[in-house]
């Protein structure tokens, strides 16, 4: 192996993981802005959320974010009528290399950010 092939052999995973941080970081910035968005419909229907991600967008968030880490809108939504409550995820294991659980990071209303 040459030296610069040893190298990249070292860096290469410290890179992989440094961006795999830097974009679980911008998936939970996407997340508190659904969570406000979130939060806004319910302003005007009642204390109601939304069942469904696509009924916040485009009035109360221009578009639909997509996860950095997987190129795609990746963010499922639970709701409970009783209480009024909701969670927004990140699907799958799109942020293993950044060392969190499958469908994390997440926000929870009542709890905020929860991404171990
Ligand atoms: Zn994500």
């Amino acid at each position: 192996m040459t030296v610069l092939g040893l190298l990249m052999a070292i860096m290469l995973p410290t890179y992989a993981r440094a961006r795999a941080t830097s974009e679980y970081g911008a998936c939970k910035e996407n997340l508190a802005q659904m969570a406000t968005a979130f939060e806004m419909y319910a302003g005007e229907n009642g204390g109601i959320y939304p069942n469904r991600a696509d009924l916040i967008v485009p009035r109360f968030i221009a578009y639909m974010p997509t996860c950095p880490s997987v190129g795609i809108p990746n963010y499922r939504v639970q709701t409970w009528a009783y209480p009024h409550a909701f969670t927004i995820y990140c699907r799958g294991e799109a942020h293993a290399l950044a060392g969190a659980p499958p469908d994390f990071p997440q926000y929870r209303s009542g709890h905020g950010m929860i991404a171990p």
